[in-house]
């Protein structure tokens, strides 16, 4: 039995270290215990990452005794660890305290043992009869006949009383109080309505076929699930989950952050039961904890979460499902900055176990990977029941200006769509794809948008120096007078300034009856008022809802038959090669919440560029053509996922100071002469500025990761940064602001 533990201390040292297993605890002491060391002149707490026979050390210390029981940590959970460590360039120990929620890492973190208090036999009379003179001892037991036996301390916080209280109605023997240890359930003010399994639809039937043929193989198989919205994949899941828990063994279903509803969540439940377990923000602390120790101990069955839960201590996962697997928010933006979808393959492969990748609008990445025979791939072309996709209408806003002789935020057509929706009662969402800022320069009369002529990206403007730049080449070029398109050239060519406000101001103006809300990141600062608004919107509440890329998400309103993209071209113009992916993915996004219902929905699309691909193949729904086109374009120019890319961003006070930092990076890289490596840059980031911050980037392309990471850890292991500058490493990076 090896004696020797590597354990790695929760103190940001990113080194692991050797410790004695005393004889007691040997053989009790596995891979991924929580243990208790002694470290400098402390008692420290830490995780076994590995077992040895002997040490290069001499004269360990021992280990004084194991904390909670088993491991915390499975082996394969500790071994795709250290994979993103190396991957994404992030300190071993900063890794697995990702892995861990806070809850359950911190060192004190256990089931709450606490008094508990239940009403009696009397009490109850008591309450019944009213009799009760003292108004808060009456309080506390109507509310223990309401909620039954409660910790004290929630009793206290609820009913606004003291212990005094509680006490005084013990004396009475009205309550009784004791310890008892309480697992803090999510779902316990909440009932679901059981499912049973739905007689499949032939191409689902086909796609569980594959799904279980998967989960059957020894070797790890991936499986694009790509089916358009309303097709039924999620019915998939279910029974594939269902066939996997029926081999004894486990699933995690990763959800986006925002689709992490309890609606989403009450479809796993309502089949399930209490074997799913949720791991999601929105938890208490106590909840995080209890219901990953219950998925640890192999209580729950079935992990349904956001990114993170990609690391449920399950025991034996047999599938991992990840849903709208494009979705950017996947990718973690902090250190390490990993894709729980590219992680979820990997754990996938380390178990072995199956994957299934769903999503109406599959990523280029996915999609190369079904083409070069990684994954395989099922398509699932049609709605349940047939029921139609909703028509896109595309506005050419250049032809909407001529006629009209000014440029309108609303064309003709849409508000004349609309006019037509509120008449006969039903809903409209308008919809603008801005994602974060737009700081590109837009010509309002034809959408002309200049672009570097090596690197075919939006240049962004740059307001400090009045000049555009191609972030990922540095050029610069001077603002056009006019609009550089020849057949235009508008000496109005300015900022795009439209923002939601702007159409709100716009809609009311010429809807003055119609209640309108506008919902984004401005106006919904809190979860809670998100959902405030999505349930008003729901019971008819609300006529227009006014958002960005919010509300496109997985929501489900059958009484919404317009959906009007307000310019389509500013996700187009976002300075990113991935540009043309996003804006097909919304746009298909936005045309699948239109027409739910059982009334036939229409969906506008205004923009300057109706000739582009993106909005073309989202108009006739064709996934195939726009990935063809798509694919050809990044492969000429070397782009993902015909490469990969990191994405070095360094931030400080001082532009200058930055700058010449940054600029050490890239001269120790081009120093070092590597083959297959593109190195752009040093530029500023397109948001160039930000809270009082320079910011300046340089971008690295080859086709292994490898081959740039191995070099460039050497080059930053090297340097000396100075004061105030910081640093950030975006492997496989998404956003490039
Ligand atoms: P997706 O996840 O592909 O958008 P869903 O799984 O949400 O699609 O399915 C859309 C709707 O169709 C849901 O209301 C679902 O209950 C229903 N549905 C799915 N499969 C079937 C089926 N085989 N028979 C009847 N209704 C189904
Ligand atoms: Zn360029």
């Amino acid at each position: 039995m090896p004696n020797i533990a590597k354990v790695i201390v929760d103190l940001s040292l990113d080194r692991e270290f050797d410790y004695l297993i005393p004889d007691d605890l040997v053989g009790v002491i596995t891979v991924g215990s929580r243990v208790e060391v002694p470290f400098g002149h402390s008692w420290k707490t830490g995780f076994v990452m590995a077992l040895a026979d002997s040490s290069s050390f001499p004269d360990l210390k021992s280990i004084r005794n194991t904390v909670g029981e088993g491991a915390y940590l499975a082996e394969d959970v500790i071994q795709l660890a250290r994979w993103i460590s190396d991957y994404y360039l992030c300190p071993f120990e900063l890794t697995i305290r990702t892995m861990l929620p806070a809850p359950v890492r911190r060192r004190d973190a256990r089931f709450r043992k606490q008094k508990l208090v239940d009403i009696t036999e009397t009490g109850k009379k008591v309450a019944a009869d009213g009799a009760i003179k003292a108004p808060k001892q009456k309080t506390v037991l109507d509310w223990l006949v309401k909620n039954g036996p409660s910790p004290q301390r929630e009793v206290i916080a609820e009913c606004s009383v003291t212990t005094a209280v509680i006490k005084a109605l013990e004396e009475k023997k009205w309550v009784e109080a004791g310890e008892g240890k309480r697992i803090r359930n999510p779902f316990k003010d909440h009932q679901v309505v059981p499912t049973l399994p739905l007689h499949l639809m032939p191409q689902q039937k086909d796609a569980l076929d594959a799904c279980c043929k998967a989960i059957d193989k020894k070797e790890p198989e991936v499986i694009l699930l790509n089916g358009v919205t309303g097709s039924g994949k999620t019915e998939v899941y279910l029974q594939a989950i269902a066939y996997t828990v029926a081999q004894g063994k486990g699933a995690i279903v990763l959800v986006p952050e925002i689709a992490l509803t309890p609606q989403t969540v009450d479809r796993f439940r309502a089949r399930f039961g209490d074997v799913v377990a949720v791991l999601h923000s929105d938890l208490s602390d106590g909840e995080r904890h209890d219901e990953w120790h219950r998925i640890r101990k192999g209580d729950a069955r079935i992990v349904v979460g956001a990114r993170s839960a990609l690391f449920a201590p399950l025991p034996n996962p047999g599938l991992i499902v990840v849903d709208e697997e494009h979705e950017h928010s996947y990718k973690q933006d902090e250190s390490p900055r990993y894709n729980a979808r590219d992680m979820a393959v990997m754990r996938g492969h380390i178990i072995p176990c199956a994957v299934i990748l769903g999503s109406a609008t599959p990523s280029l990445e996915s999609v190369l990977n079904v083409r070069k025979g990684k994954y395989r791939q099922v398509v699932m072309p049609h709605r349940i029941d047939h029921r139609k996709m909703p028509a896109m209408r595309i506005v050419d806003l250049k032809l909407d200006a001529e006629a009209s002789g000014r440029p309108n935020v609303l064309s003709a057509d849409l508000v004349e769509a609309i006019r037509i929706r509120l008449d006969k009662k039903e809903q409209v969402m308008l919809f603008l794809n801005r994602r974060g800022f737009s700081s590109s320069l837009l010509c309002p009369k034809c959408g002309e948008a200049p672009k570097c002529n090596q690197c075919s990206v939006t240049l962004t403007y740059h307001k400090a120096t009045q000049k555009l730049m191609c972030h990922f080449c540095a050029s610069e070029f001077p603002v056009p007078t006019r609009c550089p398109n020849p057949q235009c050239r508008d000496p109005n060519f300015k900022h795009a300034g439209i923002g939601t406000q702007r159409i709100e101001e716009v809609v009311n103006k010429i809807f003055p009856h119609a209640r309108i809300v506008r919902m984004d990141s401005d106006t919904m600062t809190q979860r809670e008022s998100y959902r405030t608004v999505l349930g008003d919107f729901r019971t008819g509440k609300i006529d227009i809802l006014i958002g960005t890329q919010m509300i496109a998400k997985g929501l489900d309103f059958p009484n919404v038959t317009l959906v009007g993209v307000v310019l389509a071209d500013m996700s187009l113009q976002v300075p990113d090669f991935r540009s043309a992916e996003r804006t097909f993915q919304l746009l298909t996004q936005v045309a699948g919440r239109a027409g739910r219902g059982d009334v036939s929905g229409e969906v506008i699309v205004q923009t300057f560029s109706p000739h582009h691909w993106s909005i073309q193949a989202a108009r006739r729904m064709d996934f195939e053509a726009f990935a063809d086109q798509e694919l050809a374009f990044r492969e000429e120019l070397e782009y993902p996922p015909y490469s990969h890319m990191i994405c070095l961003t360094c931030r400080g006070p001082d532009a200058a100071v930055v700058e010449s930092a940054i600029q050490k990076v890239a001269d120790g890289m081009n120093a070092a002469n590597l083959k297959g490596i593109t190195i752009s840059g040093p530029a500023p980031s397109p948001l160039a500025r930000l809270k009082g911050q320079y910011r300046f980037q340089l971008i690295f392309r080859s086709r292994q990761t490898a081959a740039m990471t191995r070099p460039l850890r050497e080059v930053l292991r090297g340097m000396k940064w100075p004061k105030n500058v910081g640093f950030a490493i975006d492997v496989d990076a998404l956003d490039f602001m």
